[in-house]
């Protein structure tokens, strides 16, 4: 039996280009689109021209079909150059995962194939105004008249809402039973009539992606646009988490690595009491703390892909990985913040964005506290 650590080529060759990129596309847009909110569409342009757009979509349909742990490489380099233009590559990846999972031929090559081919975005509508962390609790209903669906409700907090062509949608199609195949998932398109998407949110952080709700008003649904079975719209929109979940820890370990590496420098430069900061072992400290959670945080994302990729159940490690790099990164960029001092607060100084733009991270894809919910419930199903 062996165990390694080590990339292939390939990987290495794709941590590279995906890290170029970051420092010579990302990191030069990052600022501007914090500021202003614009969406960041020259970079996802270069993105896609790059192969750094959709890297999940299989072959069969045009796509680079690349693996769960290849995915995470891409994830932290674009994310060490700005996690609000990461999570706008990666909200893609998390709308088109669960019609990669269970939709039909039809619908891969309509909704899945023209991504390859030219750029353009998606999203995942499964939270409500009063249903998040409880997606059982959600109220959109399609109800099924002749040989179309008729979608009514209201979507919240979606990533890319402005700027999508098509979202996947999970709406109650048998209230009663609920998550129990109560829930259908389809695909609804932004221009359909009785689609109406609501204005940017303005978020503390990660303000080059686009928050927005939708609400829909009677909007016919063609019945082939159901993704997967009827009643399979939770297990579709869970499914995908064990995907994306490591993805977005990984984004969490790519943010923190940009925190450390700014603490280190600018503590081998500021001096006080005749000395730079890093001589003072406080300081020191907390850059070594710092080092030590990213390389753990990492190897717990490797870990979560590793088990995709071998085509093992990952949901336990995916939350591990989750609840630990967000509250890692959330930690990291403080603790740089506070080696900043009052430099730090300010925003003429890098670190302020990444404080700001790291909290999500506890938040999105499940809560730090729904992570724990899982992982509990996982150990506690192993035991019985
Ligand atoms: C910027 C941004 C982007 C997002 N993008 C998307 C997207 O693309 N698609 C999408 O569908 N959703 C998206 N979301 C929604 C996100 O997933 C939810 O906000 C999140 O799941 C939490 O739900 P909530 O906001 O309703 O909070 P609530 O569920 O109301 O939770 C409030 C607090 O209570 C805690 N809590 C809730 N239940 C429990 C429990 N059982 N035990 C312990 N603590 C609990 C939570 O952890 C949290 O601290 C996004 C949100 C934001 C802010």
């Amino acid at each position: 039996m062996s165990i390694h650590f080590g990339l292939s080529e390939e990987q290495q060759s794709l941590r590279e280009l995906a890290h170029d990129f970051s420092k010579n596309v990302i990191r030069p847009a990052a600022e501007h689109h914090d500021q202003t909110g614009e969406y960041p569409w020259e970079v996802l342009s270069k993105a896609h021209e790059t192969g750094l757009l959709n890297t999940h979509i299989p072959a069969e349909y045009g796509g680079m079909e690349l693996g769960a742990v290849d995915g995470l490489l891409i994830a932290e380099e674009l994310a060490w150059g700005c996690t609000g233009i990461g999570t706008a590559i990666e909200a893609n990846g998390l709308a088109q995962q669960p019609v990669i999972i269970g939709a039909s031929d039809f619908l891969k090559r309509k909704y899945l194939a023209p991504m390859t081919e030219k750029v353009s975005m998606c999203a995942y509508a499964v939270t409500e105004p009063g249903a998040g962390s409880d997606v059982q609790g959600l109220k959109t209903t399609a109800v099924l008249q002749g040989d179309k669906w008729i979608l009514n409700g209201q979507k919240m907090w979606i990533t890319n809402a402005g700027v999508a062509d098509w979202y996947f949608v999970v709406a109650l199609t048998d209230p009663a039973k609920k998550a129990r195949g109560g829930m259908t998932a389809f695909i609804v398109e932004k221009g359909w009539d009785g689609v109406i998407v609501g204005k940017k949110e303005k978020n503390m952080g990660q303000r080059a992606s686009d928050t927005r709700a939708i609400t829909f008003e009677n909007v016919e649904v063609p019945a082939e646009n159901v993704v997967g079975k009827i009643g399979d719209g939770w297990n579709l929109a869970m499914a995908a988490f064990d995907y994306t979940r490591p993805g977005v820890a990984a984004a969490a370990v790519g943010l923190a690595r940009a925190a450390m590496e700014h603490a280190i420098q600018y503590s081998s430069e500021r001096k006080t009491f005749g000395v730079p900061i890093a001589n003072h072992q406080a300081i020191a400290f907390m850059i070594a703390d710092m080092a030590m959670n990213i390389d753990a945080g990492r190897l717990l994302c490797w870990n979560a892909g590793y088990l995709k990729d071998q085509g093992q159940r990952n949901t336990l490690q995916s939350s591990y990985a989750k609840a630990f790099c967000a509250d890692m990164a959330v930690k990291v960029a403080t603790d740089a913040v506070q080696i900043f001092g009052g430099y730090g607060y300010s925003s003429e100084y890098p670190v302020e964005k990444l404080m700001r733009d790291s909290k999500i991270f506890q938040i999105y894809e499940g809560t730090s506290q729904i992570q724990r919910l899982i992982i509990s419930r996982e150990l506690m199903m192993r035991n019985k």
